[in-house]
């Protein structure tokens, strides 16, 4: 980091700056330009914020040397090992969530649980707490609706991901869920990142609607500065002047996240088309993109659905889904394969 002074300073002044950096542990060394001093220091302060210095008097500016999103851009060849032993992300092959999108009839979803670990998904999800725009739809069943995952755990062993919006909903989830989800709507929500960050779970961290690739690493960047390492992206599209699709799936974004970070990062098709027989063919195209998972609302009876009926699939659907899904990871893996033979 460099240290601008202000001009026209004493050396009384000067040494008063270098005071407080060296109280802050900081090693700092003076460089003479004009018309500004400037000071440099020598350790990482990545991780140091930035109020800490911002607020020692005489100094004209900061410049950090450091990307903004330390953390976030420094994990190497990230995998997440889940409950069940499998991994996710790195070049381990996609990962598969699925499940309603609100938990409803008790039965139904251990059924449904079954069902589709049968067909080869790897994670349950279902929402207990669901963030509607009305007031007046159908906000889950909360806490019986958790039991319920915890229930559909034990009988088949898959790992359970569930939506949290507040702190409270966070420890009543605990006991009961692997993966915490963050959705798109409280990405922004930098308390709630900072609950999620301090708990062991693995965090499924949606992009915000309107979220840029900064503020949604940056936001990951909350989660691991709390002491979390294990976070998951998910694109689940973005608010467009489109109004056919429910959202517009951004897929260069898996791409481009991809060059920034290695953590694992995933794709609702779901939420980003909002219309079921658009979900396999987006589900294609993120798998052959890059995607190392898909996340997608499966429901036994769609038309039942107490939310978001319009993209629920089949689990027969969803089998369709995940045989594309092993093919083309398969044949990419061959193409990525042959890519590096053709360079050597
Ligand atoms: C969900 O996955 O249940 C959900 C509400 O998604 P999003 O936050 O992407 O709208
Ligand atoms: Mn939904």
């Amino acid at each position: 980091m460099i240290i601008v002074l202000k001009t026209n300073l004493s050396n009384q002044e000067i040494e008063e700056v270098f005071h407080k950096l060296e109280s802050l542990g900081l090693t700092a060394q003076l460089v003479k330009t004009k018309p500004n001093t400037t000071i440099a220091i020598l350790d990482d302060v990545s991780t140091l914020p930035t109020h800490l210095i911002s607020q020692i008097p005489y100094i004209e500016k900061l410049i950090r040397l450091q990307l903004p999103n330390p953390l976030v851009k420094s994990s190497k060849n990230k995998a997440i090992k889940l409950a069940n032993g499998l991994s996710f992300g790195n070049n381990n092959p996609p990962i598969i969530i699925a499940g309603p999108c609100a938990v409803d009839e008790p039965n139904e979803l251990i059924e449904l649980a079954l069902d589709i670990k049968a067909r080869g998904a790897h994670i349950l999800r279902g929402g207990a707490f669901k963030p509607r725009t009305s007031p007046y739809d159908f906000q889950g069943h909360g806490l019986d609706a958790l039991k319920t995952l915890g229930e559909a755990k034990q009988i088949t062993g898959l790992p359970i991901i569930s939506e949290v919006m507040s702190a409270e909903q966070v420890d009543l989830a605990l006991p009961y869920v692997d993966i915490l989800q963050i959705g798109t709507r409280n990405m922004y929500n930098y308390e709630l990142l900072k609950e999620v960050g301090r708990s062991d779970k693995t965090v499924l961290l949606k992009r915000a609607f309107s979220a840029t690739l900064n503020e949604w690493l940056l936001a990951a960047e909350y989660i691991m500065s709390a002491g979390n390492e294990n976070v998951i992206l998910c694109e689940r599209g973005i608010r467009t002047f489109e109004t056919y699709t429910r959202n517009t799936l951004d897929l260069s974004i898996v791409a481009a996240a991809k060059r920034q970070t290695s953590l694992p990062i995933i794709v609702d098709p779901s939420h980003a088309t909002g219309k079921e027989e658009l979900i396999r063919p987006m589900a294609r195209a993120a798998i052959a993109c890059g995607a190392h998972g898909l996340m997608i609302e499966v429901h036994p009876q769609p038309d039942k659905s107490m939310s978001d009926k319009e993209q629920a699939i089949t689990p027969n659907q969803l089998s369709e889904i995940i045989a594309d899904t092993e093919m083309l990871y398969q044949t990419i893996n061959k193409l990525d394969h042959s890519e590096l033979i053709a360079l050597t």
